[in-house]
């Protein structure tokens, strides 16, 4: 299995991988990474969830390292205001510890702020077409440095009638740059702009497993936080004793794996173990062949052993948390209802997951069908940190969809942190 650090990423890079919680690179970000490092021209199919976004970033950061004078060298275009913040978003993280320098344009807002941005100075647009050649018309872009060009859901870009502002933007960037095209669906017009934009490409196309298997019975309940979710593994192992052969839990946090393991060990239905990218290649795989040979009937896993091991004819998937890369939804509950043979797979979700919940479901293209939490499952309340951390993820959805929303728990915030001015102090200082 690939690791971030088998790519040539510096440490900043890698530090910053580690802290946003990517243990290992998704199917696209392993093919991508070195083909971009290498110079490529690319034409990738994939959808949103696959981790493309990371897939050319990251080499990309690497490309350009540092800011450097004024005038921007990788120019990202993207159909919506929504994704080209998700990309800001994610070129941010990614860039924590380096200096470069992001400025998102893009239309429904003023240009004002955005234009300030610009002339301040910049590595990286990330752009919707018409505000970025607003922007240029108004004479505030150098576009002389420009030698990347990423072209971001191009399908939609087509549909959307973008084709004449990318052609004029074509003719206003240098001629001698790397290009990258990102697609959903490989529609005619976007063959067609391949041939115009791409050198010589190389060529990727995730396939996306998005339609969930039809044996498996999915099952989705909605809790208020971590604890209740542990409560609800109690009422589950006690109730499903019998038909219990192979469980799967699937959590997103190394750490979380490491406290579910604990706490089924404790109740003691079974042979459980864990396995997480900080265990031994050792350790891993003999939890996966004690799990397959049957002496062990229940593993608890991080999404290493989602993407990087076999492991079929499941009973039941459990999805503690639900996962952020919404194929790996798709793959985990294919583990189930393989050959026929029927599965179930239950995902627990809090009011922060409901958003990605959303998204999986455009993906598969239904319904994931909701249960009634039963009523024996003690329902705990939410630690004020975790309650914390859910407000804060809520509002960075909203924020997300809605550039100009005001987040209730930043506002909070905000108002807490001024400094209430004294009586008797003289006016603003100037
Ligand atoms: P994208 O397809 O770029 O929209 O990414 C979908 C989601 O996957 C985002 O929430 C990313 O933060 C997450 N993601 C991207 N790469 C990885 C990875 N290697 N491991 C875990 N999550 C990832």
């Amino acid at each position: 299995m690939t690791s971030f650090s088998d790519f040539n990423l510096n440490k900043q890079l890698l530090m910053a991988v580690e802290e946003v919680g990517y243990e290992v690179p998704t199917p696209i970000q392993e093919k991508a990474i070195p083909l971009v490092q290498a110079g490529h021209d690319l034409f990738g199919i994939a959808q949103t969830g696959t981790g493309k976004t990371a897939a050319y970033v990251l080499p990309l950061l690497m490309k350009i390292k540092y800011a450097q004078g004024n005038d921007p060298r990788v120019l990202i275009l993207a159909p919506t205001r929504e994704l080209a913040l998700q990309i800001e978003s994610v070129i941010l993280q990614l860039g924590k510890y380096t200096d470069l320098r992001t400025v998102a344009l893009y239309g429904g807002l003023g240009p004002r702020h955005q234009i300030a941005a610009v002339e301040k100075g910049c590595d990286i647009i990330v752009a919707s077409p018409g505000r970025f050649l607003d922007i240029y018309l108004k004479g505030h872009l150098v576009l002389k440095h420009i030698k990347t060009l990423v072209l971001d859901e191009a399908d939609k870009m087509m549909d959307m009638g973008f084709m004449p502002q990318i052609r004029r933007i074509l003719e206003i960037i240098p001629v001698k740059r790397q290009n990258l095209l990102f697609s959903a669906t490989m529609p005619d017009k976007v063959v067609e702009l391949s041939h115009e934009f791409l050198d010589f490409p190389e060529k990727i196309e995730i396939t996306p497993q998005a339609t969930a298997v039809e044996t498996v019975s999915q099952q989705l309940y909605y809790l208020p936080n971590m604890r209740t979710k542990i409560n609800f593994l109690e009422y589950f192992f006690n109730e499903n004793k019998e038909e219990l052969k192979r469980v799967i839990i699937f959590v997103k946090k190394k750490q979380t794996a490491d406290n579910v393991f604990k706490y089924i060990n404790r109740l003691g239905y079974g042979e459980a173990r864990v396995i997480h990218a900080n265990k031994g290649q050792n350790s891993r795989m003999n939890a996966v062949k004690a799990f397959s040979e049957g002496e062990v009937n229940i593993l608890v896993s991080t999404d290493v052993t989602a993407r990087g091991i076999d492991i079929t004819d499941v009973s039941h998937v459990i999805n503690f948390d639900v996962p952020l890369v919404y194929e790996d939804y798709v793959h985990r509950i294919g583990r189930t209802g393989r050959a026929k043979k029927s599965g179930i797979a239950i995902t627990l979700c809090t009011e922060a997951e409901k958003y990605h919940i959303e998204k999986i479901e455009k993906l598969v293209r239904e319904k994931i069908p909701v249960k009634r939490l039963p009523d024996t499952i003690k329902i705990t309340e939410t630690p004020l940190e975790e309650k914390q951390d859910m407000d804060r993820e809520i509002d960075l959805q909203k924020r997300k969809d809605d550039p100009e929303f005001k987040g209730a728990f930043h506002e909070k915030k905000v108002k807490f942190l001024k400094p209430v001015p004294k009586k008797g102090k003289k006016g603003k200082r100037r």
